[in-house]
C-alpha cells in the first residue's frame, strides 16, 4: 500500500552526522539512483529516508541542505501528499506482511512517467526485505536501468533478506544506534509524565523510537489496570487499600486525570445512557457499569474531590495516603449500589 503520512522536515538529533555526509553528497552530485539505508529497528531510518526525499523535492533547501519548510513542495510534503514522493509499505491487511509483485510493478510503471513537479521523483520501499522474491526481481529491472530523475530508497533492518543482485545495485548507508546521551533528552521530552526514559530505552535496546512506542503501550496498559481497579472497588471485588498500593507506582497527576475522566463519563452516562460525547469512548461499556453504581449527587461531590486532589497532586508527598483516601471514599460511595449492579438510572 501507498502511505500518505506527513513527512518530517528536520533530522532526528542523532542523525546530524549522517545528514551532513548526505548533504555533502547531494551538493557534490554524488548521490546515485538507488540508496539502501540499513540499521537497527526503531532508530528512525524511514524518517531519515523521508527527510532526504524532502530535501531533494524542496524548491529552496537551506544552507545545510535541509528542506525549507516554506515552499509549496514542503507544504505538500508536510501534508503527506507530494505527488513526486511514493512510499510503498506492506498492505496493512496482508497476513504475510509481504510487499507483493503487483505493488512493485505498479511503482516501477509510475517511475517511468515524468515527475509531476519537475524536480525529481522519489520512491521509498520499507521494509525492503518485505518484498517477496518476485517483487524484488521486478524491482531489479528498474535498478538496472534507472531513469535520470528518480531516486529509489530502500530501507531495511535485515538487508541479508534482499537478493544480492538488488543490494549490489544500491549505494549503502548504514545508520547506527544513537548513544544514550543523544537519545535520552529526545525521549524524555516526548514520553508522558511518570515513565522512566532510561528504563524504556534499555528495554528497547537503545532504539529511541521503539522506546517511545513501548512507553505508549505501557501507559495504555497502566490505564486499563487503573480502570479495572476502580471498577473492582465499586463492585466490592477489590480492597481499596490494595488498589491504592498498586496505583502508587504511577504518576499521581496522571492517575487523577484518568480518574476525573472516568467519573465524569460515568456521571454523564448515569444521566443519559446514550450520551454521545465521552472523554473515554473506548470504555463505554465498563463506564456504563460504573454509572449504575454512582448516585448522581454524591457522585458530583466526589468528582469535585478528585479535581481538588488533582490540583494538589504536584505537591503531594504521600501518594499512598492520597489514593487510599480517594478509594475508601469511592468504596463508600458505591457500596450502597454494589448489591444491585443491574439497576440503571435512566
Ligand atoms: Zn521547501
Amino acid at each position: 500500500m501507498i502511505l500518505s503520512d506527513p513527512v518530517p522536515l528536520v533530522p532526528l538529533p542523532w542523525f546530524d552526522g549522517p545528514w551532513q555526509s548526505l548533504a555533502t553528497a547531494i551538493r557534490g552530485d554524488r548521490l546515485g539512483h538507488a540508496l539502501l539505508m540499513t540499521g537497527p529497528a526503531g532508530i528512525g531510518k524511514r524518517q531519515f529516508a523521508d527527510l532526504l526525499a524532502a530535501a531533494l523535492l524542496c524548491e529552496r533547501p537551506t544552507a545545510a541542505g535541509l528542506p525549507c519548510a516554506q515552499c509549496a513542495d514542503c507544504h505538500l510534503l508536510a501534508a503527506g501528499n507530494h505527488p513526486d514522493l511514493t512510499r510503498l509499505v506492506p498492505d496493512a491487511e496482508s497476513k504475510s506482511h509481504e510487499i507483493k509483485a503487483d505493488a512493485v510493478r505498479e511503482l516501477c510503471a509510475s517511475q517511468a512517467m515524468t515527475t509531476s513537479r519537475g524536480r525529481r521523483a522519489v520512491f521509498r520501499i520499507a521494509p525492503a526485505e518485505a518484498m517477496n522474491r518476485v517483487a524484488a526481481n521486478g524491482l531489479l529491472k528498474t535498478l538496472e536501468e534507472p531513469s535520470a530523475s528518480t531516486l529509489m530508497l530502500l530501507v531495511s533492518e535485515t538487508p541479508s533478506g534482499l537478493p544480492a543482485t538488488v543490494r549490489s545495485r544500491c549505494q549503502r548507508l548504514h545508520l547506527r544506534l544513537p548513544s544514550a546521551a543523544q537519545a535520552l533528552p529526545w525521549l524524555r521530552e516526548r514520553l508522558p509524565q511518570g515513565l522512566d526514559p532510561e528504563r524504556l530505552l534499555a528495554i528497547a535496546h537503545g532504539a529511541p523510537l521503539r522506546a517511545l512506542e513501548l512507553g505508549s503501550a505501557e501507559l495504555l496498559a497502566a490505564r486499563e489496570g487503573c480502570l479495572k481497579g476502580l471498577s473492582d472497588v465499586a463492585a466490592g471485588a477489590a480492597d481499596p487499600l490494595g488498589v491504592a498500593q498498586a496505583w502508587q507506582s504511577l504518576d499521581p497527576a496522571l492517575v487523577l486525570d484518568w480518574l476525573a475522566g472516568w467519573i465524569s463519563d460515568a456521571l454523564r452516562l448515569a444521566a443519559d445512557a446514550q450520551v454521545k460525547h465521552l472523554t473515554n469512548p473506548d470504555h463505554r461499556d465498563r463506564l456504563r457499569g460504573l454509572a449504575a453504581r454512582v448516585p448522581p449527587q454524591p457522585g458530583h461531590r466526589y468528582l469535585q474531590q478528585v479535581y481538588a486532589a488533582r490540583a494538589e497532586a504536584l505537591s503531594t508527598v504521600n501518594k499512598q495516603l492520597l489514593f487510599e483516601a480517594l478509594l475508601l471514599r469511592w468504596a463508600a460511595l458505591t457500596a450502597g449500589r454494589a448489591q444491585a449492579p443491574n439497576r440503571t438510572t435512566t
